[in-house]
């Protein structure tokens, strides 16, 4: 009798797209090198050796939340050591000619004004036109949306109208109400996280999606999760990537240790499989690390992320990664793993392909 993995080799070759118990079974293979090998065929299809990485910078204006979420190291209350605001110009501050993306996410601020958000995404354009601005989750749109008493719609509109050029793929966490009420019970659901997501669809705001995996989720809920993406991405065509991110246990502790780099690069390589109309799979570096990075671009993954600049929110839970990495040690990491580095904006639009040694030597800062 054919294995699973020659049994979903003959469903791809022939189109056909994998089910449920597909997914769930090769969670539970013990053939992580053979799953590789597909995931990593399956991307060279359509990209190739080339793997994407863009210049950016995350931004993380505030730590000040009125929520506690329970899995969350990052959030914290006004008047505590550790709380901070950034004004407009501190932000700007941290903005250069350079960058092609910056990501803005936070905590859901309870004083801000509405004008701050839209202030905030007009400065930068004013200053950095060649920014383009990928900003605030479902669950900040949300939140703006019940603070401000305007329909999501109207949100993303507005923000649009000041310069937002996409949506990051943060706040879906697990698709799960078993796990929402344990770990975020105040935090919008999967219906309201995948409708905000339509809207931005809708309106021409192309999305990205995530996964926080490794924590209390089982893998019958992981796979749940990327077949309610992939039905909304049928519908719409809207996400341009997915995004496992690994659970930093940190001081939570909701477990004792990160997952492993084998269950990291398994999930990314049944995304690559299963999100079969997701164009691109990124291996998020401040996750999983370099080392693991370099694997998944072999597991599936066409996208290791960018720069970063100063990240808060995963450092906050004590991971690993360095603060930043610099636009040469990531057209190296690229290299050394045997591919193309491929720089990327935003809306995943060419910037450079450094194919040739020359060119690179004479592009990397
Ligand atoms: S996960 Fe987000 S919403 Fe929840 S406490 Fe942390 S910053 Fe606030």
């Amino acid at each position: 009798m054919a294995s699973i993995l020659e049994q979903i080799t003959s469903k791809i070759e022939s189109d056909q797209r994998l089910t449920r118990q597909e997914a769930l079974a090769l969670f539970e293979t013990d053939d992580i090198v053979g799953l590789g090998r597909l995931a990593d065929e399956v991307k060279r299809s359509r990209w190739q050796d080339r793997v994407h990485f863009v210049v950016n910078c995350q931004i993380n204006p505030s730590n000040i939340c009125v929520l506690s979420c329970r899995f969350c190291d990052f959030a914290t209350k006004r008047g505590k050591p550790n709380a901070y605001e950034m004004s407009i110009e501190e932000i700007l501050s941290r903005c250069h000619a350079d960058l092609r993306e910056v990501h803005i996410v936070g905590g859901l601020h309870p004083d801000w004004k509405w004008s701050y958000y839209l202030d905030l995404f007009r400065a930068i354009k004013q200053n950095f036109p060649q920014i383009q601005i990928k900003a605030w989750t479902a669950v900040e749109i949300d939140y703006f949306s019940k603070k401000f008493r305007l329909p999501a719609e109207e949100v993303l509109l507005q923000l649009k109208e000041a310069g937002l050029s996409a949506l990051p793929g943060g706040g879906a966490e697990v698709f799960s109400e078993r796990i929402r009420k344990a770990l975020f019970p105040f935090k919008i659901g999967a219906p309201r996280w995948l409708e905000i997501h339509r809207i931005a669809h809708r309106l021409q705001i192309p999305t990205n999606s995530t996964l926080l995996y490794g924590h209390m989720e089982t893998y019958e809920e992981r796979v749940e999760h990327m077949l309610r993406l992939r039905e909304l991405q049928d519908e719409t065509r809207g996400f341009m990537s997915f995004i496992p991110l690994a659970y930093q246990p940190g001081n939570t502790k909701i477990v004792s240790r990160q997952a492993s780099a084998i269950e990291d690069l398994k999930t990314i390589a049944i995304a690559r499989l299963l999100l079969d109309n997701m164009p691109h799979i990124k291996a998020y570096w401040v996750t999983i690390g370099e080392e693991t990075v370099s694997m998944a671009v072999h597991w599936g993954a066409d996208d290791i992320d960018g720069t970063i600049g100063e990240e808060r929110i995963m450092h906050a839970a004590n991971t690993s990664s360095p603060v930043n990495l610099t636009r040469g040690r990531l057209i190296e990491l690229i290299r050394q793993s045997g591919c193309t580095p491929v720089e990327r904006d935003a809306l995943y639009n060419t910037v450079s392909i450094f194919d040739e040694q020359a060119h690179c030597e004479n592009t990397v800062s």
